[in-house]
């Protein structure tokens, strides 16, 4: 199972998405201005500067507030036209300012920028309130919604209204007005205490570092972990040394490849502990606050707890479902990691080092294990896999699935010199899709992970618009001239986030809010996990897996134990996954008690009956999927729901005469899935698809568990 670090930003982090063409004051300011330039526009980088994001963001919100109030103001009885679509088309300014103020805040994120963050982040969300408390506007959405003329509208439009209905509800519209003001101050308080959250994570891998000055301390480190160590340690004035820095892109090579125990330890324990030191970054007293105010908030609004008001519009429905496909999987893995622990203490045993596997040992001896048992060495794949090469290769997948083109272009500003840009053109029209935005590297101010980011929805109601997408990853850069070799986990990720571009490059929606990616949390994990299955296929690794200095494509030797490797290692990778995931919906059920974040944690685990040799993939005081927003609180099970259709959908490729290239399906999966963004329910979406819903046995043959439950 492959759960990444990655998840989506949102083209708009407010409530709606954005609209509204005015341009009062925007000479002064460049985030204020329509976007020009080549592709219909495109974000004004160059001009962009921290100072302009504050007066930029209070600008936008008045003028769209004033949108608003003109919507909700309009004398002439509520239509569809003059309310559901006119909220479609206000607040342009605002989405566009938000757009670049999100790249910011993901990778540019320095003090100043983090100064502007604290202050604009409650304010943000005020904002939000005042638009879905709107009284007016909810009357006229709720007049919309319940008319019967909505018969005459198109399933766009029906759903699109149904939404704006349901989104205002969700948020509070049918409160009283004292509630509506609790309401407000716990939003704005949340929207602060997430920032901060964000924040100490973000501090405690900056600052903490392992500085290593003997050679005596690198036993065991593949060259090129040296040398990024080396580049690290230059970049923080270190000359001479090497340091591992904080993030999960070098303590996870480093505790796979360091020989000395003591060192992993040190390293593991400072990654896991981020978030949790104590101090000024200390997260667990935001932690508590959090949960309270969540749990309140779930009340004012009628629901049980927190997890039952998110699950509600999600796929899954209710928190039992989403539990019931955990625990299914839980017990598996859970009796997989005991054999893989027996693997590795027999390893160790016959190496006469007898071992008792501590969470700092467990990637060291997995890689151990991996080369015994399947005669397959990581650092034997990595010369194949170079990053520019696999690259290439995704575009391929693209143009054979999708019918995408992909050229480099030069006329488009970035925000950084690492970020390159292509432009996207159908193959068999010439028609242009859109851009793809890449910003590969690691670098300080940049939060670690893999992510996609929409900078730019498509849509089509008042004339065609098209997608500006950008995928982000924290590879380590080499040196000056040499490729970057990655592993084969962060291939997938690449291929994975790749997927979320192409889905929001496949819309082809009317309605900027229901567009692309704009889909049900525990559906969107969908189209990026399935693109993972293509890097396999023989045709992407013999013509783009190629050795860095002999240009031969890997061997189908090597490829065949990656393979059989397919299932090796599903007992860590499941349950450091599926730790947090109960972690965080139990933390969510909890209701009103006050929550000691390390004490539940514990108990939480203690209870599941979580091994020893492992810990959460993210602990709790650095899990910023559930505590930087309410994005995916009490859904980070939505990876493994996801997976679960994943898995299924894969088979339909493989089961069709063309297996994963097989035209027919891949049409199918263009037009029920990666097309349509929300325009459709996506249990409706998957069985124009599939045929039927989707199974959770093909998810237990692609980890290699035991099948016989069924359901999902
Ligand atoms: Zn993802």
């Amino acid at each position: 199972m492959r759960m990444r670090d990655t998840f989506i930003i949102p083209g708009a982090a407010l409530v709606l998405t954005a609209a509204a063409a005015g341009s009062t004051g925007a000479q002064q300011n460049p985030l204020l201005a329509e976007w020009s330039g080549p592709y219909g526009g495109v974000p004004p980088f160059g001009q962009v500067g921290v100072e302009h994001f504050q007066p930029a963001l209070e600008a936008a919100m008045a003028q769209s507030l004033a949108d608003i109030e003109r919507i909700a103001a309009n004398p002439e009885a509520p239509t569809f036209q003059n309310t559901i679509e006119a909220m479609e088309g206000e607040g342009r300014a605002l989405g566009r300012v938000s757009t670049v103020y999100s790249i910011w805040s993901g990778t540019m994120n320095t003090p100043e920028f983090a100064a502007v963050e604290r202050e604009m982040a409650p304010r943000l969300a005020a904002f939000g309130d005042q638009v879905t408390q709107n009284e007016a506007l909810f009357r006229r959405i709720a007049a919309v919604y319940q008319s019967p003329d909505t018969t005459r509208l198109t399933p766009e439009q029906r759903r699109l209204t149904w939404r704006y209905y349901t989104n205002f509800v969700r948020a509070g519209a049918r409160l009283d007005a004292p509630a509506k003001a609790r309401l407000s101050e716990i939003n704005q308080r949340l929207a602060a205490l997430y920032t901060q959250f964000s924040q100490n994570v973000l501090a405690d891998e900056t600052d903490q570092t392992m500085v290593l000055r003997d050679t005596a301390e690198l036993a065991g480190l593949p060259a090129s972990l040296v040398a990024a160590a080396a580049a690290a340690a230059q970049a923080r004035n270190e000359p001479g040394a090497w340091v591992i820095t904080n993030t999960r892109s070098s303590i996870d090579p480093f505790l796979t490849y360091s020989t000395r125990r003591d060192l992993r330890e040190r390293a593991w324990r400072m990654f896991v502990n981020r978030g949790d030191n104590g101090g000024a970054h200390d997260n667990n007293a935001a932690i508590t606050e959090i949960l309270r105010l969540r749990a309140e908030r779930a009340t004012l609004l009628g629901y049980p707890t927190h997890a039952h008001w998110r699950l509600e519009n999600a796929m899954a429905g209710t928190p039992e479902r989403a539990m019931q496909l955990m625990e299914a999987v839980w017990t598996p893995a859970v009796a997989r990691v005991r054999q893989e622990v027996a693997d590795m203490e027999q390893v160790a045993a016959a190496e006469g080092t007898p071992v008792d596997v501590q969470p700092w040992d467990y990637r060291f001896y997995m890689e151990k294990v991996r080369k015994a048992r399947y005669d397959l060495d990581q650092n034997q794949v990595k010369p194949y896999l170079q990053l520019e090469r696999l690259r290439e290769g995704m575009f391929w997948v693209a143009g054979e699935l999708f019918g995408f083109d992909f050229t480099p272009v030069a006329d488009v500003p970035v925000y950084h010199p690492d970020v390159r840009v292509w432009e996207v053109k159908d193959r068999a029209t010439g028609r242009h899709v859109g851009l793809w935005y890449f910003d590969p590297y690691a670098r300080p101010g940049k939060r670690s992970g893999a992510w996609m980011n929409a900078y730019r929805s498509q849509e089509r109601f008042q004339g065609e618009v098209t997608t500006l997408v950008s995928n982000n990853s924290n590879f380590v850069k080499g040196a000056p001239g040499e490729p970057v070799l990655i592993s084969w986990d962060d291939a997938r990720t690449l291929f994975h986030e790749f997927g979320h571009a192409l889905h929001g490059l496949s819309s082809s929606v009317s309605y900027p809010s229901l567009s692309g990616t704009a889909v049900a949390r525990d559906y969107v994990e969908f189209p990026s996990q399935l693109l993972e299955h293509w890097l396999s296929t023989p045709q992407v690794l013999q013509r783009f897996a190629t050795h860095y200095q002999t240009g031969e494509p890997i061997p189908q030797a090597l490829v065949d134990r990656i393979e059989a490797a397919s299932t090796f290692n599903q007992g860590f990778a499941t349950v450091e996954y599926l730790a947090s995931a109960l972690v965080d919906m139990k933390l969510h059920l909890a209701g009103s008690a006050t929550i000691d974040p390390d004490a539940f944690e514990r108990q939480t685990l203690a209870e599941l009956g979580m091994p020893d040799e492992i810990v959460m993939r993210h602990r709790t005081p650095q899990f910023g999927h559930v505590f930087s927003s309410d994005g995916y609180s009490a859904g980070y099970y939505s990876y493994l729901w996801s997976d679960v259709i994943t898995a299924d959908a894969a088979e339909a490729f493989t089961q069709a005469p063309g297996g994963l290239y097989d035209a027919d399906v891949a049409r199918r999966l263009r037009e029920s899935i990666f097309s349509v963004g929300n325009t459709i329910d996506p249990a409706e979406g998957y069985r124009r698809f599939r045929g039927r819903d989707p199974q959770i046995e093909a998810l237990m043959r692609k980890r290699g568990f035991p099948t016989g439950t069924s359901g999902n």
